[in-house]
Order: C-alpha cells, then sequence, then structure tokens
C-alpha cells in the first residue's frame, strides 16, 4: 500500500482516509497480511490513524520515488513468501470488495491484473489553453488500484527497474519487465483523492444522515417484590407483568431504536409465543436492537426515556439506569437521559394499576441516496 502524499491522513467521515483504506482490504474474506509504506517523518501520523486496528505489518519507511516506495514495501514482504500482492494508494478509501475479488480472481490466471475504466470523455491535446490536435479515445483505458501480480514477478521486476525511468503506476513496470498485464473492470467510486473537490465528494461518500424513533409500552402492576426498570432491579410491593421480565422502558427503548431503521417492533424479533422469551431478561432486546443498528454501519447519538409512574421513585435509580443503558449500549452516559413523570394520580398510571414508558432514540446512518 503506496502512501505518495499527505492526503490520506485527513479525515472524512470522522477517520483518517488511510484507516478506510485499510478497512476496505480488512473486509475481504482471505484476510491478507498489508504492510503500509510511509514517509519516514510520518510516523506519529500513521500510527495515529491506525490506532486499534488489528493484522498490520509494521510501517515500511518508503523512498524518493514512487517506484522506490513500493519496492522497499515488496522486499518488506518476502519473508512472509506471499503468492499475490496488491499494490494500492492509501488515498484511494472506496475500493469495494466486489472490485477487488475482480482482481483476485484475475490473478488466478493471470501474471498481472489491473483494475481500469474505459475513457468515456472527448480527449484533446493541448498547451496553453489552447487545443492543439484531437486523440482517440478508443482502447484508452483510466488505471486504478489496487493492481494485483504473482508475488515473485512483481519483485523481480521492481529490481530489475530499480534505477530505470520513473513510472506512475506497477502495471507499467511490469509490462517494461515483460509481463503480461490483464484489465478487469475497476470502479467510478474507486477514485483517488488528489483534490479539494475530490476531499468533498469523499466526504459526501461518507455523510451521515440522522434519524428519530419512538417508542411506547406498557406493564400492567399486579402484587408482587420487584420491578425491573430500564435494567436495573427495584424493590417494590408490586411487579409489572409480562412474558418476559416486563422491563417497560427498555420495551419502550428498544421500539424506538427498531423505529429509527424502520426494522418493526419488538414483538416481531421477539414474538411473546414463542417459549424462549419467556421470563427473558430485556436488555437482551435492547442489545439484538442496538446490534442491527451497528450492523448497518450507524451509531446511536443519544436515547431518552421517560418513565409515567406515581411509584416507584426514579430518582434514587436514575444513576444505576444510565450506567446500566450504557453498558447495554456501548454509549457514553451523556448520550442517554432517563426522567420520569406521574400522572397527577389520574388515570391507570395515577391509579398505580400499571407503568408507562415512551423514549425516543437519535441514531446516525452512513448517507446513500
Ligand atoms: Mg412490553
Amino acid at each position: 500500500m503506496g502512501t505518495d502524499r499527505s492526503k490520506q491522513y485527513l479525515s472524512i467521515g470522522g477517520k483518517p482516509i488511510l484507516r478506510h483504506t485499510i478497512e476496505a482490504f480488512q473486509r475481504l474474506s482471505v484476510k491478507p497480511s498489508i504492510a503500509v509504506v510511509i514517509h519516514p517523518e510520518a510516523e506519529a501520523e500513521y500510527w495515529g490513524a491506525v490506532a486499534g486496528l488489528k493484522d498490520l505489518e509494521r510501517p515500511v519507511h518508503g523512498g524518493n520515488r514512487r517506484q522506490d516506495s513500493v519496492r522497499l514495501g515488496l522486499e518488506h514482504l518476502v519473508p512472509l513468501r506471499p503468492d499475490f500482492v496488491l499494490i494500492h494508494d492509501a488515498a484511494r478509501p472506496f475500493s469495494s470488495t466486489e472490485m477487488i475479488t475482480r482482481i483476485l480472481d484475475a490473478l488466478q490466471i493471470s501474471q498481472a491484473v489491473i483494475p481500469a475504466l474505459p475513457v468515456t470523455d472527448s480527449l484533446k491535446r493541448g498547451k496553453e489553453k489552447r487545443i492543439l490536435g484531437h486523440v482517440d479515445r478508443e482502447n484508452l483505458f483510466r488505471a486504478q488500484t489496487p493492481q494485483g501480480f504473482h508475488f515473485q514477478s512483481i519483485l523481480n521486476a521492481h529490481r530489475n527497474w530499480a534505477t530505470g525511468p520513473e513510472m506512475t503506476d506497477d502495471a507499467a513496470i511490469a509490462q517494461a519487465d515483460g509481463i503480461e498485464v490483464t484489465l478487469v473492470e475497476g470502479s467510478e467510486e474507486n477514485f483517488k483523492v488528489t483534490t479539494r473537490e475530490d476531499l468533498q465528494r469523499a466526504a459526501k461518500q461518507f455523510a451521515w444522515e440522522y434519524r428519530t424513533g419512538n417508542g411506547f409500552d406498557v406493564h400492567k402492576l399486579v402484587p408482587g417484590e420487584h420491578v425491573w426498570l430500564c435494567g436495573v432491579k427495584i424493590p417494590h410491593e408490586r411487579t409489572l407483568e409480562g412474558h418476559s421480565d416486563a422491563d417497560v422502558a427498555l420495551h419502550a427503548l428498544t421500539d424506538a431504536l427498531l423505529g429509527s431503521i424502520g426494522a418493526g417492533d419488538i414483538g416481531t424479533h421477539f414474538p411473546p409465543s414463542e417459549e424462549e422469551w419467556k421470563g427473558a431478561a430485556s436488555w437482551r432486546f435492547l442489545d439484538h436492537a442496538a446490534k442491527l443498528i451497528i450492523s448497518k454501519g450507524g451509531k446511536i447519538t443519544h436515547v431518552d426515556v421517560t418513565l409515567i409512574c406515581e411509584k416507584p421513585k426514579i430518582g434514587p435509580h436514575r444513576r444505576a439506569m444510565i450506567e446500566r443503558l450504557s453498558s447495554i449500549l456501548a454509549i457514553a452516559q451523556d448520550r442517554i437521559s432517563i426522567k420520569a413523570t406521574t400522572t397527577e394520580k389520574l388515570g391507570f398510571t395515577g391509579r398505580g394499576e400499571g407503568i408507562a414508558a415512551q423514549a425516543t432514540a437519535t441514531i446516525a446512518l452512513p448517507y446513500h441516496d
């Protein structure tokens, strides 16, 4: 993975571009060894960008020219004795699994494979704003990365070319060394972040959309010794009746989270008719809803729960409830609000016949059209 500019350390969608790029390869089922070639003075930026990422090779210090950096990266991989290598620009964070798989598949039969797109705009040769001629675009392609090679072939090519003239990509070095290069379909989304305009386009690709969902639930109070509210067991002279542990607050909040992604309600996911959920701890429902959001690349921004009852008093338990929700949802405590109100002794909650809860959840999802 080559790094020729410092664009890869800029942040888009809350993460450095380099991190997005590495993650695109870590999503592959083949789990490649990844070595990043960095500028010798970019150690601090590099370690900041990859903090917490697992299974990375040590970074390799690059050379003066792009091809020197790539050669040093390849030499670093020699002890791993790989069959194939993909050489990639760190500033291309949008390489899809499908496209990388196309390249890997083609490497089974070709020594060298690059993703490319046909040129569709008309091409002109010009100088100082004057057109000098027209270039036939037929058979012209725009080369992208990752470029895939049989490891030993491209290593030899780079070694042979170490003192050769500058080349703009590894396919050119491969071809100069007599290796036939095959084209597979690239992707318009797999663009290189080079200009300020690219950066804006990339940021848009990682824009977030914010959504809210709401939930409401009621459970009946019957004779008993405790109630579960927001995952906390509270001693009480009554208990809430229900199929599960009847934690009315967690049920309302689970519905709010499910509502934010249009994923039905708690009954869709955990039918009361199923024996499995009898007496179940309701944090499991909430955990399930939170994981659905995370599986969509989303994050929970804020939750707000209101309990409606005369008794028990919620105030003394609020801190424990916030801690519990923070742990179930894996979000900071300042993203959680728990409130309580009475209905001035009116209605079923006022008469102590049941407890009601309502909840609002705000989430962020990766934006797409
Ligand atoms: Mg319920």
